[in-house]
């Protein structure tokens, strides 16, 4: 139905090797390709991280949706109509309203893109993108547009297009009037970026102020609709995500035009959250693609602030954190411009450690030559670290802090310790329930394993002798639910088949131990003998 080998090529590079496909894990770094792809048996497994399924579980992993928008999506890209069994479904009236908000979004992208390039209301919006070197090449690539300086130029042109009002106010780019009939623009005189899924479908927009008064918001943007959600989105991740890969890690910058800028100049491992906010869904988001990120604001005291507030989020999610700081008077944009992408590229390789680059900014912002300000860094400096959780980190920095201010070690460490102690209780369970995780994942023996393999690659010897198998005798939890649920399907005559039985599977390291087992193509030699040995 759905192919692996089509679907997932049609996310990543798969490359042939034997009967398996092969490519570099988009769950977790690499650098050898661990990722298999096994088309005779429809799943893919990853032999580094373990993550594996079927069609279905990789879209839902890959693009961090639920199971039921993964089965839409799969659908929608082979054209195919989906008949909904039962509830949990979204429901056809809400999926049309998707398709037609994304549809108007295109075509209204198209239509700005027009008025930029061959209008006399775009001659603003042009003077402005050629005074700061925006080349035709990145226009284009970006999709940027202009919107016309009129109250009615998005109304009428939705009337034109037989678009209902209701739907246009739906998707954010018209407003009901106050108090009489009709509506008017929300988007006027105002340089266009469209913001895209991870897809590149146009799903929101960003309008930059070219006119007006200092009362004017320099940036006004799609409100949340049904297609988008501003935390979970990034400005330019639909392009930038190979290189994010390829790079291994991601450098967040503040704007779009920064973000332009990095991009053109090769340096494409990049995204910009909408606005300054950084929430955890963004954390989350990066980390399906790498283990660090670089955060890279500009040097004013609001640039700043945004990198310390990513913090928290940024740490939850286990990204590792380095800052670039801008040297002023520049943003990533105009430093480009006058240093070149190479000194922009090693300004990113040196980029300090989070931890570093706070103390420092602890230091300048308290007077260092007195108690009170010392104890002021102190207890920033703790409180932060402390977030992270571990231990050896928490040390380092207490002595790093300490050379800093001058002050002996033992004395910081004992403040450290003093701060933030009211969260400690939340540390220690946490830390007492990553190691019952830790015994949960390990693998199963080597002839627990053997058993597993056995059954899914040699499937007619393993009914031979399945009145042999005593799922009591296996002792990794997994594997013996496996198993028995194997046993039972075949003892009620209801075997469907491999992917159907991977399907019913509930828990995730069910399945991942199960394409494991299955993911390795090699034919096993006398399988009856292994089976009766392993027994
Ligand atoms: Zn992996």
């Amino acid at each position: 139905l759905f192919r692996s080998v089509d679907v997932i090529g049609g996310y990543l590079p798969l490359k042939r090797a034997g009967a398996n496909f092969v490519a570099l894990c988009p769950f977790h770094k690499e650098k050898s390709p661990s990722f298999n792809v096994n088309p005779h048996r429809q799943i893919f497994h990853c032999f580094g991280c373990h993550k594996g399924g079927d069609v279905f579980t990789f879209v839902k992993e890959y693009e961090n949706i639920g199971f039921v928008d993964a089965v839409t999506r799969l659908a929608e890209r082979a054209k195919m109509p989906l008949e909904y069994v039962g509830g949990g479904a979204p429901d056809p009236q809400s999926r049309h309203e998707k398709d037609q908000l994304l549809q108007i979004h295109e075509q209204i992208t198209q239509r700005w893109q027009t008025a930029l390039a061959n209008e006399a209301s775009g001659q603003l919006a042009r003077d402005y993108l050629a005074k700061r070197g925006v080349s035709e090449e990145a226009i284009k690539l970006f999709r940027i547009g202009a919107a016309p300086d009129s109250w009615d130029d998005t109304v009428n042109w939705a009337k034109s297009k037989d678009f209902p009002a209701e739907l246009v106010e739906k998707a954010g780019l018209i407003l009901k009037r106050d108090g009489s009939e009709g509506h008017y623009d929300r988007f006027r005189g105002r340089l266009m970026f469209p913001i895209c899924d991870e897809q590149g479908r146009v799903i929101a927009f960003s309008g930059r102020v070219l006119s007006g008064d200092e009362k004017t918001a320099k940036y006004v943007n799609s409100p949340e609709t049904p297609i988008f959600t501003k935390s979970k989105v990034f400005f330019g991740l639909d392009k930038s995500k190979r290189a994010i890969l390829d790079a291994g890690f991601a450098i967040v910058c503040e704007g779009q035009l920064d973000l332009i800028a990095c991009f053109m100049a090769g340096v494409q491992n990049i995204v910009a959250p909408q606005g300054t906010a950084f929430t955890d869904q963004h954390a989350r988001i990066l980390k399906r693609y790498v283990d660090e990120v670089v955060l890279c604001f500009d040097s004013d005291e609001a640039g700043q602030n945004a990198a310390v507030r990513s913090l928290d989020s940024l740490l939850a999610s286990g990204l590792a954190v380095r800052v670039a700081v801008v040297p002023r008077p520049h943003d990533p944009d105009s430093f480009i411009k006058a240093n070149g992408a190479e000194a922009f590229r090693q300004m990113i390789g040196n980029a300090a450690g989070y931890f570093d680059y706070y103390l420092e900014r602890l230091c300048a912002q308290n007077p260092t030559n007195n108690d009170k300000g010392r104890l002021a860094v102190l207890r920033a400096m703790g409180e932060a670290v402390k977030k992270t959780g571990n231990q050896v980190l928490v040390d380092k920095y207490a002595q790093k802090t300490a050379l800093r201010l001058g002050v002996s070690p033992d004395a910081v460490r004992s403040e450290f310790k003093k701060t933030g102690s009211a969260s400690r209780p939340v540390a220690e369970s946490e830390s007492t329930e990553s190691i019952e995780l830790e015994e949960e994942i390990l693998p199963p023996s080597t002839s627990e394993f053997w058993l597993l393999r056995l059954l899914v690659v040699c499937e007619g010897a393993a009914v031979a002798l399945a009145t042999k198998i005593q799922p009591a005798w296996i002792q990794h939890r997994v594997v013996r639910e496996i198993v028995a649920r194997w046993l039972e399907l075949h003892a009620a005559g209801v075997w469907a088949g491999f992917a159907s039985f991977m399907s019913q599977l509930e828990s995730d390291e069910a399945r991942s131990l199960l394409t494991e087992a299955a993911a390795e193509n090699r034919a096993i030699p006398n399988p009856e003998q292994q089976l009766a040995d392993v027994l």
